[in-house]
């Protein structure tokens, strides 16, 4: 490997410091979130190619990617038809056969670079065409070892951009690392690096690019990878140390508010409930606030809970307290007013609803009464915290169905009052990897128990052949009494063209599927007014079928309703059809799920099969995270949280071993006080200082 002259830049300057980058590749690097020196050294290559040894003509196996060296006998150029440029072939031959190297855009001039006699190195992909060939090859001319370092190495392959090619990326790389390598802080404390066996940074680095050997590489990117984890598992213990110790109401809750609010049910708890509630009430009788993510599968009774906190909260009126209660959307927030509003009946409990489909003067006047704390709980949308909606005295926040709920709208609440208790609640199973790494501040309890009598919904996959089947049976249903929802995902990128297929996909259902039964459309750019008749009019039954955008997902409750139809389901991901299917069979009668696909990939195929052979929601959002990653599955963007640069899910061992030695790390030393941690003191402020809100810290 050739060593450019060493250069001076330093990590945490601007990229084009680098030897070999100016302004406009400046520019290009921004797109691949590479804005510093530091930044470029950690945009880790996406893979490797092996081109330590050149392998024997006579061993080439078509498909593998390989080196191979001869000398060139001969080159042809034939123009394609009508055309100035045409394909260039040049037959290469070792001791032990010959292969032909073809381009097939190659212009008349380039046989001329290919001198018969001189030695050649090619790296590509080996196909059969005729005989044995390598199109558009990598390649190297002369016998003596590699001088453009692409030969006799690991060569790194960088996620690129357009305009930026592998061979820039490789070089400004390897300039960085000559250059700033060394200057990387190294957050990790030595005594630990010693401890984990863990080469340094400089050297990590290194060979994270440019390794000597598979086995190098895969040592660098774990190292890599714990110590980015490491890092921010230090801000989040940090965090959750913080939390603790910050001052929060201590709330009295004793049996006989236990037993006033279960009075209020109809039905017993289940145990899972049950012991829940027992975690939640023991975080609100701490003086220390709540910080508490609730998981539990659609419909197993995490309402239950938020309702049983919430009263709990109210209980001592003198203390004058105030809870929130906030959904994802104006729908479930009004669903969750009715619930309440026929719960509280004699609970004298003043609530009030805050979202946009309130009568404007109304929702002044709510306002105005939770800012005089004369309401004790309110309902609305996330939109309560972004609103700066005053609340006098605002002590319990239950956050519903939202599991991207990140560190950053957290501390948002946080900020409202003096300290709240916070319970979030999400259906959507988030994998133990993925709770581990981001939500290693809260504490965590689990429902896994659904209320008795509740079967799980069937799900079948049905092919463009089949859908006639599905709505077979879908009617089948509507005539035994029961509704049906047929869903149309919504893809992010186009909404109009979405909601188009929504609007026509109503229209032939009206007329053709169910042209004897009464349907109704709901998305969510409908009037709020038009949106409340439409799920009312489903609710009593005089729609039978709704077809809806992916609205439906959370929250909506019809016991009635035991028919999902998912039109697109290859396009949305698994967690979120397996959020859709729990919208059904809420009642006494069971739930069905059609997924009506037309999956292109094998892949796709089994991927939807997934749902058809399991219930568990864990499993689900695992098989989801190994699919799709962290961002589509968490929201990590809208959330605040980090996308890893190093750390691609797929290992927990280091995962496990990153908290475990930051959680201890800051138990011994709760404000990062001691020199030796000074650097890693320096790194988690500089890095989580703000999005965790470190600075009481200390
Ligand atoms: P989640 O919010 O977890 O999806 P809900 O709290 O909406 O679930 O509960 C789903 C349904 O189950 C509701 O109709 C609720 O009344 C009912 N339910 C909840 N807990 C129980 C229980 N312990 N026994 C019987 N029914 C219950
Ligand atoms: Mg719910």
């Amino acid at each position: 490997m050739p060593e450019p002259e060493p250069t001076a830049a330093l990590p945490q300057q601007e990229a084009r410091y680098i030897k070999g980058v100016g302004p406009k590749r400046a520019e290009l690097l921004a797109k691949l979130g590479v804005h510093t020196v530091r930044d470029l050294l950690l945009h880790l290559p996406r893979d490797y190619e092996d081109r330590r040894h050149a392998r024997p003509v006579a061993a080439l196996r078509p498909g593998s990617r390989e080196v191979v060296r001869g000398e060139i006998v001969g080159v042809s150029f034939r123009p394609t038809r009508g055309r100035v440029r045409g394909i260039l072939t040049v037959r290469v031959e070792d001791d032990t056969g010959s292969v032909a190297l073809a381009w097939f855009n190659a212009g008349p001039r380039w046989r001329s670079s290919f001198p018969v006699g001189e030695t050649i190195t090619a790296y590509g992909t080996v196909s059969l065409y005729g005989g044995i060939q390598i199109v558009a090859p990598d390649y190297e001319l002369g016998a003596g070892p590699s001088q453009s370092g692409k030969f006799g190495c690991i060569v790194p392959v960088y996620p690129l951009t357009e305009g930026l090619s592998q061979t820039v990326l490789r070089k400004i790389t390897l300039a960085a690392l000559q250059g700033a390598a060394g200057e990387m802080p190294e957050a990790v404390p030595p005594s630990l690096l010693q401890e984990r066996g863990l080469a340094d940074l400089r050297h990590a680095l290194r060979a994270a690019h440019f390794p000597a050997s598979m086995e190098e590489k895969d040592a660098a990117r774990r190292r890599l990878a714990y110590e980015e984890l490491f890092v921010f598992q230090t801000g989040l213990a940090l965090r959750r140390a913080a939390t603790k110790k910050s001052d929060g109401i201590a709330f009295r809750v004793g049996p006989n508010v236990d037993r006033r609010i279960r009075r209020l049910f109809p039905f017993p708890f289940t145990s899972a409930q049950d012991r829940v509630i027992e975690q939640v009430v023991a975080d609100m009788r701490s003086p220390h606030p709540m910080n508490r993510l609730l998981q539990g599968d659609v419909g197993c009774g995490k309402t239950v809970v938020a309702v049983y906190a919430m009263l709990a909260a109210l209980a001592e009126s003198s203390k004058g307290h105030q809870a929130a209660l906030m959904a994802p959307t104006e729908i479930l927030a009004e669903q969750h007013y009715l619930t309440l509003m026929s719960l509280l009946d004699e609970a004298r409990v003043r609530t009030a609803l805050l979202t946009s489909g309130v009568e404007a003067a109304q929702r002044r006047r709510n306002l105005s009464a939770l800012a005089a704390g004369e309401v004790g709980l309110a309902v609305g949308t996330h939109a309560l915290i972004e609103e700066h909606v005053q609340m006098r005295n605002l002590a319990l926040v239950v956050v519903d169905e939202q599991h991207r709920f990140g560190v950053r709208q957290r501390l948002a609440l946080r900020r409202k009052g003096p300290q709240p208790d916070v319970l979030i609640m999400t259906a959507t199973p988030i994998p133990r990897t993925l709770a581990m790494a981001y939500l290693a501040d809260m504490d965590v309890s689990i429902i896994d128990e659904m209320p008795p009598g509740r079967r799980p919904v069937a799900t079948s996959l049905f092919a463009p052949n089949e859908w006639g089947r599905a709505f077979d049976a879908a009617r089948d249903e509507l005539r035994a009494g029961r509704r049906a929802f047929v869903v149309y995902p919504l893809v992010e990128e186009n909404r109009e063209l979405d909601l188009t297929s929504a609007k026509e996909g109503y229209e032939q259902l009206r007329r053709c599927e169910f042209a004897d039964y009464d349907c109704c459309l709901l998305h969510g750019q409908m009037p709020q007014r038009q949106k409340q008749e439409v799920m009312e009019g489903f609710r009593a039954g005089r729609y039978q079928v709704m077809a809806a955008t992916t609205v439906v997902e959370v929250g909506i409750d019809v016991p009635e309703a035991t028919v999902m139809i998912v039109q697109h389901a290859d396009r949305l991901g698994l967690a979120q059809l397996h959020q859709l299917r729990g919208r059904v069979g809420r009642g006494e009668h069971r739930g069905m799920c059609f997924l009506l696909a037309d999956p292109t990939t094998d892949e796709a195929r089994r991927r939807l099969e997934v749902l058809t052979q399991t219930n568990d929601g864990f499993k689900i959002a695992e098989e989801d995270l190994r699919l799709r990653g962290p961002g589509q599955l968490f929201g990590t963007e809208q959330s605040g949280m980090p996308e890893f640069r190093c750390y691609d899910f797929s290992d927990t061992a280091v995962l496990r071993q990153a908290r475990d030695d930051a959680v201890s790390l800051v138990e011994t030393d709760p404000a990062l006080r001691q020199p030796q941690h000074a650097a890693l003191r320096r790194e988690v402020l500089e890095q989580y200082g703000k999005g965790l809100a470190l600075a009481d810290v200390g």
